[in-house]
């Protein structure tokens, strides 16, 4: 019998799979897929990292977490640092100096600064959605030419019908600092993610191929308690309806020269191209193999956003009010299950970062008393 069955084997799972082993439970984690790391696994192709459910830059402020996650890797000094292209121009991101000079010709902050106070006079009190937020933030022509476009690729809806909070996510600065977080600790772990899962996962007992939704009757009776970190509208079999989810298509492509766009991550935020973004995974290592040599080709992703449908790996949850209440009635159901934890992003269909993820992790085992 085991104490702890964790369902998946994701960041989540892994952090709370090692918290458990170090207090001496015992453990089982299984996971669906044929790989450790959930989304935020890697696999080198080329000698290079490739992330293959997406980029995944980490970032947080909380020491407690980068000095957790700092035990099973060495993190590089990768700073993410955007670039926007608009039908062929380009912009600094997140919004900052070089932003505004490129879109208003302005050169001092307090130009800046003015031409933002001007366009957002639209706005009256509180930014009601997202478009509203972000004219507030940052004046109409950004939300045109680098937000409104990409926003509407990447939820598939209107502007006006997404909360604000999504772009609050970006920082809007006077200064010319083009670093995309507002975080005291950043980087790639050195030798890819799955490697830094592998090492949080040593010692602990991993079954790949189980898929716990399929076998749950049978899988249950192996532990005291389940921790579920799959989706939460799954587990009740939809009973309430589906959540809905933002996934995402990659279509990757090894190219054979060395540099196809300079930048880890170029986002384009037209409405025309139908990719939201190109990632070309290198640049998250310095083009350089672990040797430090000069890697020869390279590899690239476009990222095609799209909405989940049965059968779709989930990505993103969709935080808007009809999906937010919906989360509420399951959450309802998930406190009568006494014998299953839920968590991380689709057990709690929450918008987190991985920092986040590996903090309410941590913050769930202590609430269990067991170190
Ligand atoms: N966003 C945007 N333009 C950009 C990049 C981001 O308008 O060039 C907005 C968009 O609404 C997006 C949100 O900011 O959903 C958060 O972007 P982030 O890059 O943090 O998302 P993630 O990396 O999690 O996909």
């Amino acid at each position: 019998m085991y104490d702890y069955l964790i369902v998946g084997a994701g960041l989540y799972g892994a952090v709370f799979a090692r918290l458990a082993a170090n207090a001496g439970k015992k453990v089982l984690v299984i996971d669906k897929r044929s790989t450790v790391a959930g989304n935020i696994y890697t696999e080198k192709q080329e000698g290079i990292n490739v992330h293959i459910y997406g980029a995944h830059i980490f970032h947080t402020n909380n020491k407690e977490v980068w000095d957790f996650l700092n035990g099973f890797a060495t993190f590089n000094r990768f700073t993410n640092s955007p670039v926007a292209n608009y039908k062929g121009e380009l912009y600094s991101l997140p919004f900052n100096m070089y932003t505004f000079n490129k879109m208003w010709g302005v050169v001092t902050p307090d130009e800046a600064a003015a031409k933002i106070a001007e366009q957002r006079k639209v706005i009256k009190g509180e930014p009601k959605n997202l478009e509203e937020q972000a004219i507030s933030l940052v004046g109409r022509d950004i939300y045109e030419k680098l937000i409104k476009g990409y926003t509407e690729k990447q939820w598939g809806r209107d502007c006006k019908d997404l909360p604000a909070f999504i772009i609050k996510r970006l920082p809007v600065r006077l200064t010319f600092d083009n670093n995309y977080f507002n975080a005291l600790y950043q980087g790639i772990p050195i030798g890819g993610y799955t490697k830094m899962i592998e090492n949080m996962l040593e010692g602990i007992e991993v079954r790949l191929n189980t898929d716990y939704l399929k076998n749950r009757e049978e899988l249950s009776t192996l532990a005291e308690t389940v921790v579920y970190t799959g989706p939460i509208d799954a587990y009740f079999n939809y009973s309430l309806g589906t959540l809905e989810y933002r996934s995402v298509r990659f279509e990757n492509e090894t190219l054979d020269k060395p540099n196809f766009q300079g930048n880890a991550a170029v986002n384009y935020t037209d409405r025309e191209t139908p990719w939201t973004r190109i990632i070309e995974h290198k640049w998250f290592e310095f083009g350089k193999d672990e040797q430090g040599n000069d890697l020869p080709k390279t590899v690239i992703s476009r990222e095609y956003s799209s909405e989940w449908k049965p059968g779709d790996e989930p990505y993103y949850p969709v935080n808007d009010e009809k999906n937010g209440a919906l989360y509420e009635e399951y959450k309802k159901l998930a406190e009568n299950e006494k014998k299953v934890i839920f968590g991380g992003r689709l057990g709690e269909y929450k918008y987190y970062d991985m920092d986040k993820t590996v903090e309410v992790a941590m913050a769930k085992f202590k609430t269990l008393g067991l170190n």
